[in-house]
């Protein structure tokens, strides 16, 4: 099963930069990617569920890949694409979330012609510890597709987001088991 989440919701817009909201694009993102998934093994967030409650919801399995979409913000000179794993996962770099991760920047670095910022752990965030990434799933990932400061990175994103979003999830279905 693959679970697909926008990141925020619609009382929660996320990051605001020259006039795109996160939100907006990571709930396009993920309906994008979506297309081009089997939609009976595919679960995603409601747009009214807060979060929490999406994770409350879900019991992700062993062979199941959680997918978490983020836009980046920073400066407005910052850019790149970056992915976050639990820190179980960022110890061993042969699992499968970081190989998972590894290969989602790798994928968007080549597409956007942009930086890889690479994966991080989760201690590396805002947060301490990022619950979408500690819920058992066999693989987690929570991706930050560019930076939505960057003019240049939200140019080569819409420019070039069909396939990037495509690949993406070919990404995904290579991973999850069942
Ligand atoms: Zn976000």
């Amino acid at each position: 099963m693959i679970f697909i989440s926008a990141g925020h919701h619609n009382t929660d817009p996320g990051a605001v930069s020259n006039g795109y909201i996160e939100r907006d694009l990571t709930k396009d993102a993920r309906n994008v990617i979506i297309q081009s998934l089997d939609l009976k093994n595919v679960i995603q967030d409601k747009d009214f569920e807060t979060n929490l409650q999406y994770q409350r919801r879900i019991k992700p399995g062993n062979g199941s890949v959680v997918f978490d979409i983020h836009f980046n913000s920073g400066p407005p000179t910052a850019g790149g694409t970056e992915c976050y794993v639990n820190q179980n996962d960022f110890a061993d770099k042969n699992s499968l979330s970081y190989k998972m991760a590894d290969e989602i920047c790798r994928t968007t670095s080549r597409i956007l012609g942009i930086r890889n910022r690479g994966v991080k752990s989760e201690n590396h965030s805002q947060h301490p510890r990022i619950g979408i990434l500690n819920l058992g799933s066999g693989v987690s990932v929570l991706w930050e597709i560019c930076f939505i400061s960057s003019v240049i990175n939200m140019q080569n994103y819409l420019q070039k987001k069909n396939d990037l979003l495509k690949e993406v999830a070919a990404v995904l279905k290579k991973y999850e088991i069942n």
